[in-house]
This record gives C-alpha cells, structure tokens and sequence, in this order.
C-alpha cells in the first residue's frame, strides 16, 4: 500500500530527469553553432542512463531475504574478528538476520544489507542495488553539473540574442538546487563507502567500533564488489 504510494515519487523523480533534459535540446535549437548537435545528443545520453538507472533500482530485488525458521528462539552467536555478536530472528519474516540484515517497515520484509529506504526509487536500497543507486547519484549529479555549464555558456554565446533568456534562467536553478542536493548525498554515500557502513548503521550507530571497516581501498573495493562477509559460527549451526 505505501509503495504504491511512492510511485507518484518515482514519476517525480523522472520528469526531474527528463524534463531539464528535454528543454535544453529545445532551448539549444537556437543556436547556430555545429555544437549545438553534440551538445543535444550528450544531454540526451544523460537522460537514458539517468532513466536506466533510475528504473533498474526501482525494480531490481534489492536483497529480499527469504524464510529460513519456524521458530522465534533460534538465535546464534558468530565471531568477526575479535568481537562476537548475537544473531536474531525476524519476528516478523522469520528469517535469520545477520548483521547487516535488517527488515523494512515500508516494504515489509527483511533486506540484506540494507541501506535504506528510497521512495525516489520506491525501493530498499541492499545488497544487490546498492551499486546502481550510487552510479544513478553519480550520473544525476554530473548531469545536473552539465546542465548548469552548457546553459549558462550558451546564454553568453547565443547569436543572435534570442530576447529574453527565461527558459535558460529556469534550467540554471534547477540544476543548481538538484546539484547541490544529489551532491551532498552523493558525498555522504561516498563517506560511507570509505567507512564499509551503511545509513542504517551509521543513522543507529548500531556497532560502537565498526567490525567491517579495514582500509580505505579495501572498504571501496568491498562496496564496488559487494563482498559477502564472513562470520565464524560460535554456537550452534543456524546457517541460512
Ligand atoms: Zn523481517
Ligand atoms: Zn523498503
């Protein structure tokens, strides 16, 4: 019910994409300068993969965990490190949650490595879309960069002046306030990455000394690659 919800988000989300996209090819149809063709045509790519990206983490699974226990009292003790940690079951999925396992209240079911929540995306953000969704903060971010550069060039080289720059204006303050917005999350996921944590973990500062963090390469070599990590069964043998 409240993904349906965010599906009005998604839409939203697409026409930011899209719209800016669209309106510089029309805008750039004034100029008469042979630039005007790659100018269009890299604007155009960049609303493709923005819209790729975009609809590839809204309907990727993003790590649903599936049901592995009848019972509530079968919890399990695994080593990392030097540290141990209590592994518990969902009450609600019934599923053995290790630690980055963790259940979405919107989505109603436990999620593997989970990050967060989108409604942009009306999607979890876990294990397996997580990649996708910092690629489509990289790719909007950049684009919104080349929105605010190409359009604010073209309003100084337009030949002849075309009257009035409205449309220009417009597109410049939008690139601007969605930049800078999809700039900060995209340094805060960056941040993040260099750390091997995720929101959830660091929003509930859920470990006191991070067990998963090593160096800063191998924290990002970790993400890009979505290395599983490996726990030592302490106590009993609850593998999923
Ligand atoms: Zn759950
Ligand atoms: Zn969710």
């Amino acid at each position: 019910m409240k993904i349906s919800k965010e599906i009005g988000y998604v839409l939203l989300a697409e026409m930011l994409i899209l719209v800016p996209s669209v309106s510089h090819i029309v805008l750039s149809s004034r100029i008469t300068s042979p630039m005007r063709i790659p100018l269009s045509i890299i604007s155009a790519v960049f609303g493709f993969i923005d819209t790729f990206l975009l609809l590839y983490t809204s309907f990727k699974n993003p790590g649903r965990c599936s049901k592995c226990f009848t019972s509530e009292e079968q919890p399990a003790i695994v080593e990392l490190g030097q540290e141990t940690f209590s592994l518990k079951v969902c009450p609600t999925c019934k599923t053995l949650k290790d630690l980055r396992t963790h259940h979405c209240k919107v989505c109603d079911y436990c999620v593997d490595r989970l990050d967060h929540h989108c409604p942009w995306v009306a999607n979890c953000i876990g294990r397996h879309n997580h990649r996708q969704f910092v690629l489509l903060l990289i790719f909007t971010t950049l684009h919104s960069c080349y929105l605010l550069i190409v359009n604010s060039l073209e309003m100084a080289f337009l030949d002849p002046p075309p009257g009035n720059y409205g449309g220009e204006i417009i597109l410049i303050i939008i690139s601007v306030v969605l930049g800078w917005s999809l700039a900060s999350l995209l340094g805060y996921q960056l941040y993040l990455i260099s750390k091997n944590m995720t929101t959830h973990e660091h929003r509930r500062k859920l470990f006191k000394k991070n067990p998963f963090s090593t160096t800063f390469c191998s924290n990002c070599m970790a993400f890009w690659k979505m290395t599983k990590e490996q726990y030592k069964f302490a106590q009993n043998d609850n593998k999923c």
